[in-house]
């Protein structure tokens, strides 16, 4: 990833930001990697969408955009530092770089609670069917908690910011729901509350809407992302088969020495 060369005399666009011939470069890796989660059904119709920080610069998806035609120069360009300014309201924002004909997305602050709240570099969120169906499910069990172990796919995840290693396949994945808001950026002072209250966890499903997932780099945000989705459909069809999330499983140790 590169950095972006810094503002050049004159450009009171910023356009700069966004034009680069690196295929990591936030700006283009943003539409290539909506691209795939469209046709994963991950941010059809326009909704999700996809959050990168590059030290201070934080490059973000408009709002209303069809997610799989995006492209660089529809892309939004913030200061990280420059969002935290005392004499800024909560709500209000100022960009480095904006599309003229385009609206910023309502994830916005959401995206921002995952880079300053937990230092994140990339914060993904989807509509997923499978993400949608895990809440309703814990909807009709007045749950507020999504919870599964025992599964190899639960090895894809870190313990938690600053934390080394992943989970084992033993660990119990916790990730927290809140619920839904009629405009998403009110989901932000929830959002932001649940992961107070869960230290460790990398995501964060909304009932009946979808799910939050951020991690250290684009790659760790992409895996987590993709395995908790594949957990996700797992878990509605184990529910459906009567089958338990969490079960008690006793390590299974090799009898076989090394040699
Ligand atoms: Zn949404």
């Amino acid at each position: 990833m590169t950095t972006p060369p810094s503002a050049a005399a004159g450009d009171g666009t910023n356009d700069h930001l966004v034009q680069s011939t690196d295929p990591d470069h936030p700006a283009n890796l943003i539409p290539s990697l909506c691209a795939k989660f469209w046709t994963l059904g991950w941010v059809t119709g326009t909704g999700g969408g996809a959050s990168i920080r590059n030290d201070d610069l934080v490059y973000i998806a408009p709002s209303g955009v069809q997610k799989e035609l995006m492209k660089p120069s529809d892309i939004y360009v913030l200061s990280l530092a420059a969002q935290q300014s005392q004499s800024l309201h909560p709500r209000q924002r100022v960009y480095l770089r904006r599309p003229p004909t385009l609206k910023p997305s309502q994830c916005t602050p959401l995206f921002l609670a995952a880079f300053t709240k937990r230092g994140a570099g990339c914060c993904i969120h989807t509509h997923s069917h499978w993400a949608v169906l895990v809440t309703l499910l814990l909807e009709a069990h007045g749950s507020a908690e999504f919870r599964i172990n025992n599964l190899e796919q639960i090895k894809g995840f870190g313990r938690g910011p600053g934390k080394a290693g992943n989970l084992g396949y033993h660990d119990t994945l916790v990730i927290p729901v809140i619920e839904n808001t009629a405009h998403e950026e009110d989901l932000t002072e929830f959002l932001e509350e649940a992961m107070d209250r869960y230290p460790d966890a990398y995501a964060v499903l909304v009932r009946r809407h979808g799910v939050y997932v951020w991690g250290e780099t684009v790659h760790k945000a992409k895996t987590q992302c993709e395995s908790l989705d594949y957990l996700f459909q797992l878990a509605v069809e184990m529910k459906q088969l009567g089958l338990a999330w969490i079960t008690d499983i006793a390590p299974t140790v090799p009898t076989r020495s090394a040699a």
